[in-house]
């Protein structure tokens, strides 16, 4: 298969910076379309994986699932879209499309999805590779369509941190008689509170930060509880129709299923692993309680968010940067020091 040479930033190993790096990308096949990336968003997954995390690195990694460009060339069969579309890549660049959950739009718990970074390339015959690059080259049916009206750096943090907490609100059926609340103020919990208010539903932030109090009440939350303070918790005992947890670490989930109503349910979305301390079924039973996971969306469910954004005009609170600051990004990341997704200029690439 036919290739270019692309600029890109990425790692070769856990303990290593990212720094530039060349990669491959296919000529754009039949149904292919080539994007020339104009912002990727940080997510804190690509920091997990950049180190190692979950186990399942494979190096070099270049990372970046949060993709906006625009079309520099399409295949010859592509009919979706034309060359200068703006267009968006979320977290899958493919999935076996017949199983399932590929009928269903849930492409992504196909058992063959390829992520848009770690993924296996079938063209190329190495690990896929993702946005803190020039270019992509992408088959049309992964390919979003982005309303012009938004900020386009502003509308690439949607295709993750966006659609990772939307999906979980149109699941559990969120609407305006909703009590929802949002475990943690990062890139995930600042869209969960814009998403689920636009919405209609009354929004609670959970967060260990005083300081971002004002913040969250701006982003559209009604109220903010310190998790660290006890009273506080002790107050909203029984509460919650749906909690959105995005504490990317092992925490306590025990004081947050007690603030759940009967039959509500606490989704996690952020932490990937064995719960330490255990989670205690007691609760659960007594109160038809559930604790449950979600990942990312469908393709179409994506699409459904980023028309929602366009016709709400939301975007997400972005700090632009250099890609020769993502290091730095990083440190800052795990500082939970980010107002509040950091999106990449890829034109800092490019030189
Ligand atoms: P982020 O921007 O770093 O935000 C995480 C927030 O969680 C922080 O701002 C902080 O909020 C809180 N927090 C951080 N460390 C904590 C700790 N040790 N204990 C309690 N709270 C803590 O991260 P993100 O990009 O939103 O991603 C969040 C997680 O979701 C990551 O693990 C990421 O891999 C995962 N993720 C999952 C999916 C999925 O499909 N399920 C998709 C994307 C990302 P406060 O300061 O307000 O406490
Ligand atoms: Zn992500
Ligand atoms: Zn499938």
């Amino acid at each position: 298969m036919n290739s270019k040479q692309f600029k890109a930033y990425g790692t070769e190993a856990a303990d290593a910076p990212l720094k530039q790096l060349n990669i491959k990308r296919r000529e754009a096949t039949l149904k292919d379309v080539e994007i020339d990336i104009l912002y990727c968003g940080v997510c804190h997954s690509d920091l997990h994986f950049a180190r190692n995390d979950w186990g399942m690195t494979q190096y070099p990694v270049v990372p970046g699932h949060e993709i906006v460009g625009r079309v520099s060339q399409v295949g010859a069969g592509v009919d979706k879209y034309k060359v200068g579309d703006l267009v968006a890549v979320g977290c899958l660049v493919d999935s076996c499309r017949t199983c399932n959950n590929c009928k269903n739009d849930l492409e992504q718990y196909c058992p063959e999805w390829v992520g848009t970074y770690g993924g296996y390339d079938k063209h190329l015959d190495t690990n896929t590779h993702g946005g803190y690059s020039e270019s992509i080259v992408v088959d049309e049916e992964f390919v979003l369509s982005v309303p012009e009206n938004l900020d386009h750096a502003g509308i690439a943090p949607v295709l993750c941190a966006g659609i990772t907490t939307w999906s979980p609100l149109r699941h559990w059926n969120v609407g305006k008689d909703s009590k929802v609340a949002v475990v943690g103020l990062g890139g995930l919990g600042h869209m969960a509170i814009k998403l689920a208010h636009a919405l209609g539903a009354h929004v609670t932030l959970f967060s260990r930060s005083t300081n971002k109090i004002e913040d969250a009440k701006t982003l559209g939350a009604n109220e903010v509880i310190i998790s660290t303070n006890a009273a506080q918790m002790e107050n909203a005992m029984g509460r919650f129709d749906l909690i959105i947890d995005t504490v990317p670490y092992t925490h306590d989930l025990n004081p947050y299923v007690a603030t759940l109503n009967t039959n509500g349910t606490l989704v996690v979305v952020g932490y990937l692993g064995p719960l330490d301390p255990m989670l205690v079924t007691v609760p659960m039973i007594m109160g038809r309680k559930s604790v449950a996971g979600s990942l990312i969306g469908g393709i179409a469910e994506t699409q459904e968010l980023l028309d929602f954004c366009g016709k709400h005009n939301i975007t997400s609170d972005v700090e632009v940067i250099n890609i020769q600051d993502i290091n730095q990004a990083y440190e800052r990341m795990l500082k939970s020091d980010v107002h509040y997704r950091f999106v990449i200029d890829m034109k800092s690439l490019k030189g």
